[in-house]
């Protein structure tokens, strides 16, 4: 931490210092959120991922002021028995881990949808096992206590009994609402015909190991806009009722099943309803974030640099990538989707106001995006040509796009959101949080960051004579 100042959280009181458990830390988001927590809190990381090569500078034992502050655990969440026991040292559990690259949505769809659903399932499964609030129920003496064990309608994962004091020590998989548990106890109390029994048992919630997640979904939850089934030129379509995404009244518009791109966002979707019912039934404190377009510095990889050729990541690394080799940049389909843009560094912002701000946080859905930085994928791709050329003093092509069909891109089952901008009211109101990068100033920044990085490896790659 840059001083020894005590935070304060938006409401003025202290922060104590958390450890966090960062699920998918070594990715883009996880590394910026890393430096972050590093750089500007007194928190404590422990970092899981498979790669850590976008961590690497922090995880430096010698070089790092913060080394004490950062544990690094390569960890598949799909089977580590690890994985609960660092939930559980953990105030707070961000989940980072999917697979969230387009190109895969439809080639790869059962990869993506176990990854985005399935696999993060023990992850939201630890959370809420690690926050069950130990339950003791005391009994007067051992045949009350043994007649509530057989009647009591819990989930247990444990159960010792002290005979000697007839008190009951449960620990509960899944504690029900506390009304059930009361009315059980009440009725084990009055149903007790053995005679010896006349207090009421007491029950007592141990609550001191509040634990948190924060999961990350996606704007693609929200599929397509309901203008998108206008015609084209319906004058509805310049109503923001029919574009605007918002977290509690926007529908979720998603293609046919064989339009198998969105497999992504299902599995997201269906995600986020799990974590929010574990919220509604059983009391998990969560907060999921649905990013929108994040981009900048570390994100993906350049294809045969620092990834395999033959793949294809996000647009922004993908652009990169035609820049960098002095290539046109691909057109999916004309470039006519509308995106926004958002500097990592802004939405990182609000990531640290959700971690530091729990009471505001918990319970919520956040859009993170900047409405104000939309352009098409076509104007993205001019954008960057002149960005790129101010950064590398390389004059553009002359031909600096090109169009390409999106079954030839990404292949069979594409398809595509319209439009996405983002609704602010909810994190404006809970967080007091705005977005501030314009896209020209991001764009400057990551393509200084791109052309600094990869320019040198790519000049080598592509002189290498090509073996016959
Ligand atoms: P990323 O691919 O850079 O990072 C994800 C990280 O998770 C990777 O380092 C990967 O190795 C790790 N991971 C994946 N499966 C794992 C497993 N089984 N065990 C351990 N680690 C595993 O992606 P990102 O851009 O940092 O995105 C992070 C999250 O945000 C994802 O859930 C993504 O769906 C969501 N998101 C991001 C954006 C964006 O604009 N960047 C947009 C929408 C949603």
């Amino acid at each position: 931490m840059a001083n020894g100042a005590v935070r304060l959280d938006l409401d003025g009181k202290p922060i104590k210092p958390l450890t966090i458990c960062m699920i998918g830390a070594g990715g883009f988001i996880g590394s910026h959120l890393c430096e972050k927590l590093l750089t500007e809190t007194p928190h404590k990381v422990l970092a899981l991922d498979v790669y850590n090569d976008k961590i690497k500078h922090l995880l430096e034992p010698d070089t790092s002021e913060w080394a004490e502050r950062i544990q690094f655990h390569r960890i598949n969440i799909k089977h580590d028995s690890r994985l609960e026991g660092l939930v559980k040292m953990a105030d707070l559990t961000i989940n980072l881990a999917a697979i969230c690259t387009p190109a895969d949505y439809n080639t790869r769809p059962l990869d993506t949808i176990y990854s985005n659903f399935i696999d993060a399932l023990p992850v939201v499964s630890a959370v809420a096992v690690a926050s069950i609030k130990t339950v003791v129920v005391r009994f007067a003496n051992a045949e009350a206590a043994a007649y509530y064990i057989a009647t009591a309608g819990f989930i247990g994962v444990s159960c010792r009994t002290r005979r000697s004091d007839a008190s009951v020590r449960w620990s509960f998989l899944r504690q029900r609402n506390e009304q059930e548990l009361t009315q059980n106890v009440d009725a084990a109390a009055a149903a007790d015909t053995c005679g010896n029994q006349t207090n009421s048992p007491f029950v007592k919630y141990c609550s001191e190991n509040n634990k948190r997640l924060i999961h990350f979904s996606t704007c693609e939850v929200y599929g397509k806009t309901i203008g998108s089934f206008l015609p084209k030129d319906h004058p509805l379509r310049q109503d923001p009722d029919f574009y605007v995404l918002k977290e509690d009244t926007s529908p979720c518009i998603f293609g046919s099943i064989e339009k198998q791109r969105w497999s992504y966002a299902c599995a997201k979707q269906l995600i986020e309803r799990l974590v929010y019912a574990e919220g509604a039934e059983n009391g998990l404190e969560f907060t999921i974030v649905r990013p929108f377009n994040w981009i900048g510095p570390r994100m993906d990889f350049i294809p045969g640099i620092d990834g395999p050729s033959e793949g294809v990541p996000r647009v922004l690394a993908c652009f990169s990538n035609n820049l960098l080799r002095r290539e046109p940049l691909k057109l999916v389909d004309g470039g006519e989707s509308q995106r926004t843009f958002i500097y990592i560094k802004d939405a990182i912002e609000a990531v640290l106001l959700m971690i530091e701000n729990p009471e505001r946080a918990n319970g919520h859905i956040f859009n993170v995006g900047n409405p104000n930085n939309e352009v098409t994928v076509r104007q993205l791709a001019e954008m960057m040509t002149k960005v790129y050329s101010k950064v590398s003093g390389e004059t553009a092509i002359e031909s600096p796009t090109i169009d390409v069909s999106s079954k030839e891109f990404y292949g069979e089952g594409y398809d595509d959101s319209d439009k996405r901008i983002p609704d602010m009211t909810i994190i404006n109101r809970q967080l007091g949080w705005n977005p501030k990068t314009s896209l020209w100033d991001l764009l400057e920044s990551t393509l200084t960051y791109q052309h600094r990085t990869y320019a040198e490896a790519v000049k080598k790659a592509t002189s290498k004579p090509v073996a016959s």
